[in-house]
């Protein structure tokens, strides 16, 4: 828990959120700026800034949180969906609490 991440707050409920699933370890909501018909963020409960602060320790939980992937994507109807882990400011991440991204929706997607 960082007392100021927004993903944290949005995690202990003190920011409201388009949230549909959660467990003992992990969240996924709908993210406020979607880029597709269907986007949203799988998120660990546990605050870690990055997949580059990451090591063998999260492993139990990253794989988990791949695991829910397609699992919360066929449940929210999508056949084919993209996921996105931004790192670092370089790789364009905005929120420094480990997430994943999930869009799809409507449309094959461009390739990258
Ligand atoms: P990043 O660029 O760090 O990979 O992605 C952060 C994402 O969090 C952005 O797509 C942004 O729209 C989303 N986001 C930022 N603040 C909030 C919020 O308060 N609620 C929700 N649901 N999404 C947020
Ligand atoms: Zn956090």
């Amino acid at each position: 828990m960082s007392t100021d991440c927004i993903f944290c707050k949005i995690i202990k409920g003190d920011i409201p959120s388009k949230k549909f699933h959660e467990d003992d370890e992990v969240i996924a909501f709908n993210d406020i700026r979607p880029i597709a018909p269907v986007h949203f963020m799988i998120v660990p409960k546990l605050h870690v800034e990055s997949l580059a602060d990451c090591d063998a320790v999260h492993r139990d939980l990253l794989g988990r949180i791949l695991l829910l992937v397609p699992k919360l994507a066929k449940e929210q109807g999508l056949n084919g969906f993209r996921t996105m882990i931004n790192t670092g400011h370089e790789g364009g991440q905005e929120v420094f609490h480990l997430h994943v991204h999930v869009f799809g929706g409507g449309q094959t997607l461009p390739k990258t």
